[in-house]
């Protein structure tokens, strides 16, 4: 990314003088003579209180999806750019996990990444990885793009609420060069637990479990410098675009003792963000990854103009669909716990199979399989597609008498189950054709049934 130079806030006038080549932060690079004749010398950094936010023109639409390469994200629980999101999620259940994938694969152009009060080696491994890794698109190492922000759990408890300023500001700092800027926390519950442990000492009446009756007013304030805005001066590549925008989108790991939603960070950080990604212990100790729970995830923001426009036109009604089956699965299982698998209908034994196949072969998702591992927007959308087009043809044939046997062992299935790996540049060519592979075999199923039936 290019380094711009800001003037700092509240200094305007002419550029008197400006240099080129190496400097170091502390060295002038302009210098701008204001209205009252006083020259100020501007540096490549300058000072600001990493309590206030700092200030922009005016706020924008969350129009725009943040890509962050996940299927499960993506399409059900959308992030959108300068939105803000936590992940909140028992020990184990794969937060830091999730948030160094968001790091390596995000579409944004700068990354900041606050380690608070986390195990030190996680910050370590990410200070290894990511220089070994390079760009998707510019083939940059992601170290180039990426801030990171080391406060473990050995340091002083005062230096976790620093960690988490100096992190927004700095992503701040990004915004108004411009830039799309992710900031990852991880965890905001540590930073909760400081809070709690400086109140205490400075003898505050303390609010519900212990924490400051302020804890939820702190976490607002921080939530609220996510967004999309329209910056401050004017665009370096055009005097007069007025769309000079930049935007935050934050994401906060929340981690409740025991995995327990109710206790008051994640309740709190819950009513601020408009995207929740629940993370469940039942599914992460059944090895589902992202262990991210669809019944209880939410996402309050609504992309479909821009999915609509830019990937399909029925991209929301196949995204609803799948919701719709998913919700279904979850009330024939509570059927089948009641009186058994017999109670159900063959159609409905096959919403069974096919939300099996959403959850297996679509919302599953390796963190470490190269190909699988970031996911384009476009894919998941195909692959979503040909599994309800399978869904819809099964419907059918079921009701033309074909049995369920058959369709469960249907040889495109393991092609299906296969989808993920499938390399991008091919990827929706190839599941084109399996729609068509889908159809030929339908249509054979049904014609050994005439025979069969004379
Ligand atoms: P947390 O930060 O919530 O305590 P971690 O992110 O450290 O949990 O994850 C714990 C373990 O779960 C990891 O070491 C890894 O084995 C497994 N895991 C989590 N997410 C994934 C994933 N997406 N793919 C594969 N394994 C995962
Ligand atoms: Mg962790």
């Amino acid at each position: 990314i290019q380094h711009r130079v800001m003037v700092p806030m509240g200094i305007s006038g002419e550029i008197s003088e400006i240099k080129s080549g190496n400097l170091t932060i502390n060295d002038t690079a302009a210098v701008i003579v204001d209205e009252n004749s006083v020259t100020h010398h501007v540096k490549l950094a300058h000072y600001w209180p990493v309590r206030s936010a700092r200030p922009y023109k005016a706020r924008l639409d969350l129009s725009e999806p943040l890509v962050t390469g996940k299927r499960v994200i993506d399409l059900l629980f959308p992030l959108p750019k300068g939105g803000a999101a936590i992940i909140p999620g028992g020990f184990g259940t794969g937060k830091t996990v999730i948030q160094q994938s968001l790091a390596r694969w995000s579409d944004v152009d700068v990354v900041v990444y606050v380690g608070c009060g986390e195990r030190g080696n996680e910050m370590a491994e990410v200070l290894n990885e990511l220089p070994k890794l390079e760009d998707r698109t510019s083939g940059v190492p992601l170290i180039n793009r990426t801030v990171l922000i080391a406060n473990t759990s050995n340091m002083p408890v005062a230096a976790r609420e620093a960690s988490i300023y100096m992190g927004i500001t700095i992503a701040e700092y990004y915004r108004d060069m411009g830039y799309d800027v992710m900031m990852l926390a991880d965890s905001t519950s540590r930073w909760g637990e400081a809070l709690r442990e400086v109140s205490s000492r400075l003898e505050e009446i303390p609010g519900e479990e212990g924490y400051p009756a302020y804890l939820a007013s702190r976490l607002a304030e921080f939530y609220e410098r996510a967004g999309h805005v329209s910056c401050l001066g004017s665009s370096p590549e055009s005097k007069d675009d007025p769309t000079y925008d930049g935007s935050i989108s934050l994401v906060g790991a929340v981690s409740p003792p025991g995995g327990d939603f109710s206790d008051p960070i994640t309740q709190s950080s819950m009513r601020i963000a408009g995207v929740f990604w629940a993370l469940d212990y039942e599914l992460s100790r059944r090895r589902h990854f992202p262990a991210i729970n669809w019944t209880r995830s939410f996402s309050l923001v609504d992309l479909s103009r821009w999915t609509n426009e830019e990937i399909a036109d029925d991209f929301q009604a196949v995204v609803q669909e799948a919701k719709g089956i998913l919700g279904r699965e979850s009330e024939l299982q509570q059927v089948v716990q009641l009186i058994g698998q017999d109670a159900l209908s063959d159609l409905e034994r096959e919403i069974l199979l096919v939300s099996r196949i959403l959850r297996e072969d679509l919302l599953q998702q390796s963190a470490i399989h190269d190909v699988d591992a970031y996911c384009p927007l476009e894919k998941s959308y195909w692959m979503l597609k040909v599994i309800l087009h399978f869904h819809e043809v099964a419907q059918e044939a079921l009701r033309g008498g074909i049995s369920l046997d058959e369709l469960e062992n249907a040889v495109f299935l393991q092609r299906v189950a296969r989808m993920k790996e499938l390399p991008y540049d091919r990827a929706v060519g190839r599941m084109q054709f399996l729609i068509e592979e889908i159809n030929t075999e339908f249509g054979r199923m049904k014609d050994r049934k005439e025979k069969a039936d004379e």
